[in-house]
């Protein structure tokens, strides 16, 4: 017995084929007909799936494109604050992780600012929440008017902002008291005219610096400038945390 693979023709079956293709007898004329009629048949399948399959594939591509939008939103708006559209906390913390990280690299100093209006409270509580929400939109934007292009404004909540000042030429402290001052000019909103003051704690940070150390230097150097009568920018020093300390303690 032959070996052969399994499905393999064996040599009596191909004499066998051979024979009959050379030899083989004409198609009736119903059988030629039976033939057209499955070829024109398999036809119009194959035309009508491949308008079908185009047109399924022009709705899988406009649902990809409409995911990636989607996806695109939802990533901004985690990101992002509603009423001012500036970057949010979450935002911040991300873009000080890295500016810490570029820092370690460069060795060059930056800077963390917090910002809250002064008495904002009686702003909202005398002019109503809607025109407190259009003074927030207008201090975005002056705040952002002062920075310099590579600075970053985030709105953590409220009426507090917080600034990353990455490394630069001039002093931090003059660029925080700029701020200060800038936002004292009076805002235009629409119909309204805000004054307002505001208050400023800074934090210097480098390479080694801890995001959340840094975040709380600054928030005590806010507590400072509106502790010593606001509508002023208050440098982090040491002094501050050991205050702190101390007051923790006496508490105790
Ligand atoms: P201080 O000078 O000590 O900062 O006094 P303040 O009155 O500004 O007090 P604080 O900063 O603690 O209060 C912020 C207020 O902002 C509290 C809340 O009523 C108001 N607020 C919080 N979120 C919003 C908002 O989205 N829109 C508006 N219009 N007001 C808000
Ligand atoms: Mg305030």
């Amino acid at each position: 017995e032959e070996q052969r693979p399994l499905g393999w023709p064996n040599r009596v079956f191909q004499v066998w084929q051979e024979e009959r293709t050379h030899h083989a007898r004409p198609w009736s004329s119903v059988e030629i007909a039976t033939g057209l009629a499955l070829k024109t048949l398999i036809q119009k399948v194959i035309i009508t799936n491949a308008a079908h399959f185009e047109e399924l594939s022009v709705t899988l591509a406009q649902q990809r494109d409409q995911l990636h939008q989607s996806r695109e939103e939802m990533r901004h708006r985690a990101l992002h604050d509603t009423l001012t559209g500036l970057p949010n906390r979450a935002h911040f913390r991300e873009a000080l992780d890295k500016l810490i990280q570029t820092s370690q690299e460069e060795g060059r100093p930056f800077a963390v600012a917090l910002l809250d209006i002064d008495h904002f409270k009686t702003i909202n509580d005398t002019l109503g929440h809607d025109r407190g929400d259009s003074l927030l939109r207008g201090v975005a934007r002056r705040i952002n008017e002062i920075l310099p292009e590579d600075a970053l404004l985030a709105r953590f909540g409220g009426d507090e902002f917080a600034v990353l000042l990455p490394p630069m030429a001039g002093d931090f402290l003059d660029l925080a008291r700029q701020v200060v001052v800038g936002l004292r000019q009076p805002i235009e909103v629409g119909e309204d005219c805000f004054t307002i003051t505001s208050s400023l704690g800074l934090a210097v940070g480098n390479g080694d610096a801890d995001p959340t150390e840094l975040l709380k230097q600054a928030d005590l150097a806010l507590y400072r400038a509106k502790a010593e009568g606001r509508n002023c920018a208050c440098p982090f020093d040491s002094h501050l945390q050991t205050a702190v300390l101390e007051r923790a303690a006496v508490d105790r």
